[in-house]
């Protein structure tokens, strides 16, 4: 592999992408292989893959090579494709600034005990996500060893062959806290239930049956961990059911004993350094507004992957990164991808929210969350003129919609382009 030794590295490259695992490897490609000779890629981490390389289950890359494959295996042969397109990479080195102030968009990246600045004509962030932790959620109790979050857990056990404990309870149904509840039970541990404190579960269908169902561990719904009891190390958990405005319903409580409780309880975009260059930011993704092109608020800098907003599909993951690499590729390029015409993207009823907030071509994908789960739900494409009118552009019928599934709409050359710039196009469930 072609790292970038201190003598061998550049002050400035055509495009510079943070971070190397699914969505920063699949940007540097696609850069690449848009013509983009001069292209770097910046990984913190010692290693290439991201969070894939802890995901030793199968399930990645069924629509994209309709092979299920681990996480490392599917890193791989994008790896495999970076080293042949002998894309440099920097390794363990962290970029701890972007600015975007006068000139090209800088990095200041450290290294190996030193602080280096990079300058490119674009940048692609797609630093991931991380784990909401236990102090974002406010449980009473005290603080005793064994509370973990779900992929801290992961980490321990399939990088580090370390077994955080050997009672579990897990508070999260999201797919991290589901894939966690089989491996803990595979390694030996008795993984007395999972609690979620929302009406349905967050993770996959097929994660419930494969990760819950199969090993015959009970899923309580409207129900959360209260109070954390131990004092040196986790005793026991009291849980207690709630309303539907998530609000303890008393006499419901009651003791569960385990040493150790695992946390899947939400992901937040990594975008300490966007934050701090000033780009705009959506309060709903915690990821930056970007239009169809995964372009910023910042000229020439991009977005893609967890970083953008939270994934389920590590495929779809690869396909919005080859598009952020293709765009940043063309930036670079001079061939701006901004066209004058720009039409604002926005969730309608029943919509949590959308991606992108704006199209400035007419060949996108439109990515977006519902509210509540439904069945054969109805999704409309509707689009509203300056004088309020609306048309029903497109509508289709989904055998489920629920709100851990990132749903997709492809809006196809000719269906937006009667709009005018300034129009509005609303995803809805009506
Ligand atoms: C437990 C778990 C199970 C999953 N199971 C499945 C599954 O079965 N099927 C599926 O399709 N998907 C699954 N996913 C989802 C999929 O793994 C993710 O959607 C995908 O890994 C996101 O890719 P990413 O590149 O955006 O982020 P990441 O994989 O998190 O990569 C981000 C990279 O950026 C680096 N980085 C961060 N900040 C900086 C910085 N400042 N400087 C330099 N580098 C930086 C990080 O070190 C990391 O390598 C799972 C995810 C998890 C966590």
């Amino acid at each position: 592999m072609s790292l970038v030794s201190k003598s061998e590295y550049k002050s400035e490259y055509d495009v510079v992408v943070v971070g190397g695992g699914p969505a920063g490897l699949a940007a540097a490609i696609a850069a690449k292989e848009a013509g983009c000779d001069d292209v770097l890629l910046i990984e913190r981490d010692r290693i290439l893959g991201g969070i894939l390389n802890q995901c030793i289950h199968d399930g990645f890359g069924l629509h994209r090579f309709n092979e299920a494959l681990s996480g490392p295996e599917y890193a791989a042969r994008f790896i495999d494709q970076l080293r042949s397109l002998s894309i440099p990479t920097m390794q363990s080195s962290i970029v701890l600034e972007l600015s975007t102030k006068g000139g090209l968009p800088s990095l200041l990246v450290s290294r190996l005990g030193e602080l280096v600045k990079i300058s490119a004509k674009s940048v692609v962030l797609s630093m991931g996500c991380r784990e909401r932790p236990r102090g974002a959620l406010a449980i009473p109790g005290h603080r005793p060893s064994g509370v973990y979050t779900a992929g801290a857990a992961q980490n321990l056990i399939n990088l580090e062959n370390i077994m955080p404990g050997k009672r579990v309870v897990i508070l999260g149904s999201g797919d991290i806290g589901l894939i966690m509840a089989r491996r803990m039970t595979l390694e030996g541990a008795k993984v007395e239930s999972v609690y979620e404190v929302l009406p349905w579960s967050s993770g996959l269908p097929r994660n419930i049956q494969q990760c819950l169902v199969d090993y015959d561990i009970p899923l309580y719904l409207s129900t959360t961990v209260v109070d954390i009891v131990g004092m040196k190390r986790l005793e026991g958990v009291k849980v207690a059911e709630v309303d539907k405005d998530r609000k303890q319903i008393p006499g419901t409580e009651r003791f569960v004993p385990c040493d150790t409780l695992l946390l899947s309880v939400g992901l937040i975009p990594e975008n300490e350094i966007a934050r701090g260059a000033g780009i705009a930011m959506s309060p709903i993704t915690g990821g930056p507004v970007v239009d169809d092109a995964c372009m910023t608020s910042a000229p020439g800098v991009f977005s893609c992957g967890n970083a953008l907003h939270v994934h389920d599909l590590v495929d779809w993951v690869s396909e919005e990164a080859e598009r952020a690499g293709r765009s940043a590729a063309a930036y670079a390029g001079g061939k701006t991808t901004r066209e004058k015409k720009t039409i604002q993207v926005r969730p309608g009823a029943g919509v949590r929210y959308v991606m992108p907030d704006h199209l400035v071509s007419d060949d996108a994908i439109l990515a977006f969350r519902v509210n509540t789960p439904a069945r054969n739900g109805k999704v409309q494409l509707v689009s509203r003129g300056e004088g309020g009118g609306e048309k029903v552009i497109k509508e289709e019928t989904h055998a489920r919609l629920h709100p851990a599934e990132m749903i997709r709409i492809r809006v196809l050359p000719g269906e937006v382009s009667t709009l005018a710039a300034g129009d509005v196009l609303e995803v809805r469930v009506p």
